[in-house]
């Protein structure tokens, strides 16, 4: 991606109007990590086209249909980067459950199996040759004023995901993996509600 991305910022919801077709990639910035205390900030948006789109939430004003509407249209693939939180936080703040969903993080457990570094940032580097940077990272997103810093982090961890997924995909499928990639991004919405229903820590799986 050789230009500058084009950001744009809406406050409450998306416009009306503003479409995306197969995918389209998704992060969100929260006052912290625990959906039951954290609350919601942003959300950003971007169709893999170098453009980002960011919904900005003041205190306690969820009311947003157009939003809702595309995390609720199963036509479209949800791609995040941690899926687990995304989901989790948009289900308790917003009342909708993303479906289907892609992770490249997961993606990257199983397909890179010669490291342990599956942080955004190592994704970037190694796969796409991209430097990110994570100063921003935490930051205070309940800001009423988000500065330029803060617009540009919050769209840097939407812009590459289309990147990495067509990369991840292709890994993937070389290793055998894509119906076990499949089957875990199924999974993850029922993760994120044991995650809300008081499971975070639990592996019910286990003995
Ligand atoms: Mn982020």
């Amino acid at each position: 991606m050789n230009k500058a991305p084009n950001i744009e910022l809406h406050q409450g919801d998306l416009p009306s109007g503003l479409t995306f077709s197969g995918s389209v990639a998704i992060d969100s910035e929260a006052m912290g990590l625990n959906p039951h205390r954290d609350r919601l900030c942003v959300v950003q948006l971007s169709g893999g086209d170098g453009n980002a789109h960011l919904v900005q939430f003041a205190p306690g004003e969820y009311d947003a249909p157009n939003l809702k509407a595309l995390f609720a249209d199963t036509s479209l693939t949800k791609i995040f980067h941690y899926a687990r939180f995304d989901v989790a936080i948009i289900e308790a703040y917003l009342g909708v459950t993303c479906e289907p969903v892609y992770c490249t993080k997961i993606a990257s457990r199983l397909a890179r199996t010669y490291t342990d570094k599956h942080g955004l940032k190592h994704l970037c580097k190694e796969i796409l040759d991209v430097d990110l940077s994570k100063a921003q990272q935490s930051s205070d997103w309940g800001a009423k004023e988000l500065s330029a810093d803060q617009l540009a982090y919050a769209a840097s961890d939407v812009l590459y995901l289309h990147q990495l997924k067509a990369r991840l995909d292709e890994m993937l499928e070389r290793e055998g993996r894509t119906e076990l990639a499949a089957q875990c991004f199924d999974f993850i919405s029922t993760r994120c509600r044991l995650d809300l229903e008081g499971w975070p820590d639990f592996d019910i799986f286990s003995h």
